[in-house]
């Protein structure tokens, strides 16, 4: 069986992208509305062919359903309690926010492993976005601009020594 990775965040953190690179597939809806992937949705990442692993993409955790009990919450939180690892995307120009910070306590009491994501670091700078993160504690955490295909390499080598 392949390793399983979950995407978790809160909604438009560009955790659809990420999907879609990873996966080379447009299957992932990727919508301006936050949000839009209800569901649990499966592919393939097949960027180190000798390594393929399972990548589950998953709707928003917003924080806003109470005590994260929503639908797509819940479909959140199975995927990243099957998960062998979860990558956890924030948005690297909005910086930390509540939600963010609910998000990680949950991983942190969900003991899964997981890595910090911060998204769409293109136009600033990457060593700042993550700074503002630095407060998290996890290490590592990873800069990409998954709408850019940038630092997935970084992030994909990561991800292989974790499972
Ligand atoms: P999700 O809700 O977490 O799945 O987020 P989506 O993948 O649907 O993306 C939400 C929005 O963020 C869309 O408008 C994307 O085009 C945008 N987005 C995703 N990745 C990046 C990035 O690397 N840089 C920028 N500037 N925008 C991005
Ligand atoms: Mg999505």
């Amino acid at each position: 069986m392949l390793p399983l990775v979950a995407l978790v965040g809160r909604p438009n953190v560009g955790k659809s992208t990420l999907f879609n690179v990873l996966t080379r597939s447009r299957d992932a809806l990727v919508h301006d509305e936050p949000g839009v992937t209800r569901d649990r949705h499966y592919g393939i990442c097949r960027l180190d062919e000798s390594r393929p692993f399972v990548l589950c993409d998953t709707g928003g955790l917003s924080g806003e359903e109470e005590g994260l009990a929503g639908a797509t919450a819940r479909q959140a939180r199975a995927a990243a309690e099957e998960a062998d690892l979860v990558l956890f995307v924030t948005d690297g120009r909005e910086g930390p926010s509540a939600v963010d910070e609910a998000i990680l306590a949950w991983l942190r009491r969900s003991g899964r492993p997981f890595l910090l994501v911060v998204n769409k670091v293109d136009g600033i700078e990457p060593g700042a976005a993550l700074a503002e993160f630095a407060g998290f504690g996890v290490e590592p955490s990873l800069p990409v601009a998954a709408a850019h295909r940038r630092g997935i390499d970084e992030l994909l080598a990561a991800v292989l020594i974790r499972l």
